[in-house]
């Protein structure tokens, strides 16, 4: 009797079980059927070279995965979806000459990084940044009636730069203000040393006692343009040359080497994501800091 009894107390969890199972496949099933939301983009991916077609909200995700840790705080999560929306919708309108003809692409030195959000293993992760792009689903930043061109870097060493210090075109929304990242940003002060004939030979310049000389600083203090040996050459591209992260930088030559320390990390303009997080620490709000970034830009929610 205690057997029968037992058997059928089996079936029956085992029954429950099975139908819990197939419920909660049912919901991740649901769940992966959201309705997309939004109009559909073209998207290069620059690695395998081709363009695909996805809702722009649903490419968010990709970007503010590939753009910020997931790991920061949600208000400075949201300001990245609105930061990446907007400059999505920025680019759309300016034809930016893409393979194909597709409106943005993957590589983060032209447009905005982007990873395949549905090849993203760490699910808390990934909720955390579904959240920030979901409840500002459809926010963008606007000047006068237009998308901003919501550029943003990782850390601007304490002022960010205004557009015109590093691309020489102003923006009145991109001006140059104090910021707080110094607090959180691990791209501190670090020292890069490099040879007088390092220098000579990647610059492909005359050699000149002292090497560098004419150093021209923008307002926020990077490098605008600095003589080397004989010639002069532009804060970026003294970057590039040397792959600093940033043209925040002193410089001290000593006999036959140069020592450049370098602040902060990106080109400075815009949204400071350290600086986001910061303040999000600090209790403030996703609007609040997208006002502080982009002074004189207003929020817009557009209907889909
Ligand atoms: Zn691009
Ligand atoms: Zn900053």
């Amino acid at each position: 009797m205690d057997f029968i009894k037992k058997t059928q107390l089996m079936k029956i969890a085992i029954t429950i079980i099975v139908l819990l199972v197939i419920g909660l496949i049912l919901i991740q099933w649901r769940l992966s059927l959201k309705t997309p939301v939004g109009p559909e983009i073209s998207l290069y991916l620059h690695q395998q070279k081709k363009v695909i077609t996805i809702p722009i909200e649903e490419y968010l995700v990709g970007v503010v995965m590939a753009e910020m840790p997931a790991s920061f705080h949600s208000e400075a999560l949201k300001a990245q979806a609105v930061c990446a929306r907007t400059y999505t919708y920025y680019k759309l309108e300016k034809q930016p000459g893409h393979p194909q003809k597709a409106y943005i692409c993957s590589d983060p030195g032209h447009c905005q990084a982007w990873i395949d959000p549905h090849k993203y293993t760490y699910q808390e992760k990934m909720t955390r940044v579904q959240t920030a792009v979901d409840s500002t689903c459809g926010q963008v930043l606007i000047f006068e009636d237009e998308p901003i061109n919501a550029v943003y870097h990782s850390s601007c060493g304490g002022n960010t730069a205004a557009a015109e210090e590093v691309w020489g075109r102003s923006e009145p929304y991109l001006t140059s203000i104090k910021c707080p990242c110094p607090e959180l940003s691990p791209h501190q002060e670090k020292n890069y040393t490099f040879t007088k004939r390092d220098f000579i030979q990647k610059f492909n310049v005359k050699k000149t006692m002292p090497l560098l000389t004419k150093t021209n600083r923008s307002a926020s203090g990077r490098v605008k343009s600095i003589m080397i040996g004989d010639k002069t050459f532009g804060g970026n591209s003294l970057r590039q040359k040397l792959n600093l992260p940033s043209t925040r930088v002193t410089i001290k030559e000593e006999r036959q080497q140069i020592i450049i320390c370098c602040c902060g990390y990106g080109h400075g303009v815009g949204l400071c994501q350290y600086g986001a997080e910061t303040l999000a620490k600090q209790g403030y709000n996703y609007h609040d800091i997208l006002k502080y970034y982009y002074q004189g830009a207003d929020l817009y929610q557009i209907q889909y």
